[in-house]
């Protein structure tokens, strides 16, 4: 390890605060005050959005620039490699370059690479890149026949008996102690872990976490090497120091010696790595360790307006727990806002659609889109959310996931049903041809897909889950098309992958809660907020689910100004509509109390129900038979899916023709125009004038100004100005069209 550039004075970036003193400068008392405290322990216990990161950063900029801190004897730890990132870039800004800020692996990696010729001899062993290939390999040496996903399980179990420095002998004990559901016997796990490490250590490679392990263990054995990394780094700081594990925590105490120039920040309400064996006993026993520690509170929240503060309180006020005994009131600095939006809908889609509609307003009316998030509890429901901004020609990205049709099982039952089609539907000879859902159900039960969800966590639960989604679109798609064969739900598939794969620039973040830590929006939509998803089904001990209202706290703490929750009664439009919303909105949302049990008036039947007044929609009826009409699709033709169709096919071609065209154009996807059910839905109500067209859903105020003209004109009959001849007239493909659905 060298420190030549290290020391080397950083030229400070030219908009820095001119002196030491003028850092301070961006700091309330409180935050002043970690700044200053540049002696000793320091321990900051804060809530969500009080500015932890924000002080932490600027103590470390004062003291380098006062002189007291030498930048290259300062190690700054975050959590993520992008949060580490995001400091060194905010160090600069504040003209203390030259900082290091890492992760706990790649601090330990750097010195690791350092160290070992001289601590063990020769080169560093090879990094492991895909450590579930050796456990492939371990579990056959050992007999046992794992299935993809247990593989992953297993390979899972592994990495969590590692950082909690189990070895295999104790891994039987010590998961029964934990509660871990084991995907396998526990005696099994133990066997392929103790021949994992054994094929690992055979062939020279190390894994993630050995670099952590091995780092610990050339410290313990090596007095020199710790002493000379002692000398180097002097000073710690460690941000989200909640989800620290015992190993993580190890390293540290290497690294401090018996020193005590140590500062660390968290928020024991926002622990949500528990099940990979983080803990918040060191944040919360701090003092007990280091009896002489500084411990400052901050509790003003300079993120979020006091509404969604005021839910944030609210929330904790109901959590138990340890956490829960040193949670902290939080007090806005900002100015009022709107008040959360707390919004049921009968099913998914439905959900998405008026999510993806509200986001569309939002943008239309200057928030950027990646300034709002769309935050779910696991990957697997991203789905309905991509399409849905997709329909409504919103640009997103996917945080920490693979976008849904790119995901393994997706491809692959993709490639099956693919496959299927081509021989002219599933190999089950029993099975009607003309019944997509059930030849995609036949296809899919072969890799996992079941009516019932598989017990448990995991691997296998999300790839249920994704092939599960890929079950309902086959369900969805033979609503509108009665008369597709397998080959055409295949075709539909194509279009929405080709879709969805359009490369984004800036767009909505769609994320798991999980990786929404430390970041922040001006929206957030929280969604999917059932019995079931939150808490997940598989959180079943009183740990579990607190460990599920922290995940929920974090959520609703990444919103600055608009915070939207939302749920969905029944997964598929005409579902029984058993679901309930999730427990932990009672108290919290309007017209429930803690006490009525999750029940309330606002539950029940309806489409979108906004609170206080915003966003109210009155009941859209069927302009056939005049039926309140409660499923998205029918609300989109404004009539029941069954009563006759009065589309006009012709206008409907000369709208397909002319949207082909317009997209062209603009070089966007032609759902970026309008999508098919809105093309559908002016067909058959043919408007005559502006107030008309707009009443149509999908048509908002901006494509109103955009197309609104043309559509019009075509409605009328017209060519309207400025596109392309469409070929030959439509009028000659005129065809009567038959009741029903198409
Ligand atoms: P989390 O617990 O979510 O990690 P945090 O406590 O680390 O939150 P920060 O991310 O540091 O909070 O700060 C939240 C927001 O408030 C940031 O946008 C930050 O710039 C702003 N902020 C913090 N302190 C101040 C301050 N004194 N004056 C103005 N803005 C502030
Ligand atoms: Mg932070």
């Amino acid at each position: 390890m060298t420190a030549a550039t290290d020391t080397s004075p950083f030229p400070a970036s030219p908009d820095a605060p001119s002196s030491a003193d003028a850092v301070l400068e961006g700091l309330d008392p409180e935050q002043r005050e970690v700044a200053i405290a540049l002696r000793g322990p320091v321990c900051v216990l804060a809530g969500a959005g009080t500015g932890k990161t924000r002080a932490i950063t600027h103590r470390i900029a004062y003291g380098v620039r006062a002189g007291i801190l030498q930048p290259a004897s300062v190690l700054a730890v975050t959590f993520t490699a992008r949060a580490a990132g995001e400091m060194r870039g905010r160090l600069r800004q504040l003209g203390a370059g030259g900082v290091q800020a890492r992760t706990f692996h790649s601090a330990a990696l750097r010195q690791l690479q350092y160290f070992w010729p001289r601590a063990v001899g020769g080169e560093l062993p090879r990094l492991l890149e895909r450590k579930i290939q050796l456990v492939a390999e371990a579990a056959a040496r050992c007999r046992i026949r794992l299935d993809r996903n247990e593989l992953r399980d297993v390979t899972g179990e592994i990495e969590w008996s590692k950082v909690t420095q189990t070895v295999p002998e104790e891994y039987p004990a010590t998961a029964a102690k934990a509660g871990r559901e084991t995907p396998r016997d526990a005696a099994e796990i133990a066997r392929i872990y103790t021949t994992y490490e054994q094929l690992k250590r055979d062939r020279s490679m190390i894994d993630f976490e050995d670099v952590l392990l091995l780092t610990v263990g050339v410290l313990e054995e090596r007095p020199d090497v710790a002493d000379q990394v002692r000398a180097q780094y002097q000073h710690f700081v460690v941000d989200e120091y909640q989800d620290v594990s015992p190993l993580q925590q190890r390293l540290l105490d290497l690294w401090l010696g018996n020193r005590d120039s140590l500062c660390v920040v968290g928020d024991a309400s926002q622990t949500i790595y528990s099940f990979t064996g983080a803990t918040p006993e060191y944040l919360l026993g701090f003092r007990a360790r280091h009896p002489q520690a500084t411990v400052i509170k901050l509790v003003r929240d300079y993120r979020s307006t006091p509404q969604v503060v005021h839910l944030a309180n609210g929330l904790l006020a109901q959590a138990s727990g340890q956490a829960a005994a040193h949670r902290l009131e939080l007090v806005s600095q900002r100015d009022p806002g709107p008040e959360p939006s707390y919004t049921e809908f009968t099913d998914e889609p439905s959900e998405a659609e008026g999510v993806a509609r509200r986001i569309r307003e939002l943008i239309d009316s200057g928030t950027r889109p990646s300034e709002i998030a769309v935050l779910y509890r696991i990957n697997a429901q991203s789905e309905v959310y991509e399409q849905a901004l997709a329909d409504a020609g919103v640009p997103y990205q996917l945080r920490g996931a693979e976008r849904f049709f790119e995901r393994p099982e997706v491809r692959e039952a993709g490639m099956l049903l693919r496959g299927a089609a081509r021989a002219g539907g599933s190999s089950d000879p029993g099975l009607d041809e003309a019944d997509v859902p059930a030849q995609v159900r036949a296809v899919l039960g072969t890799r996992g897909w079941s009516p019932e969800p598989p017990a448990g966590s995991g691997a296998v639960r999300d790839r249920w889950e994704s092939l599960a989604a890929l079950v309902r679109l086959a369900e969805d798609f033979v609503r509108t098309r009665p008369e597709a064969v397998l080959a055409d739900f295949v075709a539909e598939l194509d279009e929405r992958a080709g879709a969805q794969h359009a490369p984004t620039v800036e767009g909505v973040t769609l994320g798991s809660l999980h990786a929404a830590k430390g970041l922040e929006w001006d929206a957030v939509f929280l969604v999917g907020l059932t019995e079931g998803m939150m808490p997940i089904t598989y959180a079943k001990t009183e740990e579990q689910v607190e460990e599920e209202r922290r995940l929920f706290y974090v959520g609703v703490t990444r919103a600055r100004f608009h915070l939207a929750l939302s749920w969905a009664l029944s997964r598929a439009p005409g579902g029984r509509g058993g679901r309930r919303p999730s427990r932990f909105l009672t108290g919290v949302r309007p017209g429930t109390s803690a006490r009525d049990g999750g029940a309330s008036g606002l539950s029940g039947g309806g489409v979108e129900r906004g609170s206080g007044g915003r966003r109210k929609r009155g009941p859209v009826h069927c302009r056939v038979c005049g039926r309140t009409l409660s499923e998205a699709g029918e609300i989109k033709l404004m009539r029941c899916e069954e009563c006759p169709s009065d589309l006009d096919e012709a206008l409907y071609e000369r709208l397909r023709d002319w949207r082909t065209a317009q997209a062209k154009l603009l070089g966007q996807p032609p759902y970026c125009v309008f999508t098919d059910k809105t093309l559908l839905a002016i067909a058959e109500n043919v408007p005559e004038d502006e107030a008309a067209l707009s009443r149509i859903a999908g048509v908002g105020a901006r494509k109103l100004e955009r197309f609104g003209a043309e559509v019009l004109a075509l409605c009328a009959n017209k060519e309207p100005d400025g596109i392309p001849e469409s070929g030959e007239s439509p009028d000659q493909q005129h065809q009567p069209t038959e009741g029903g659905g198409r």
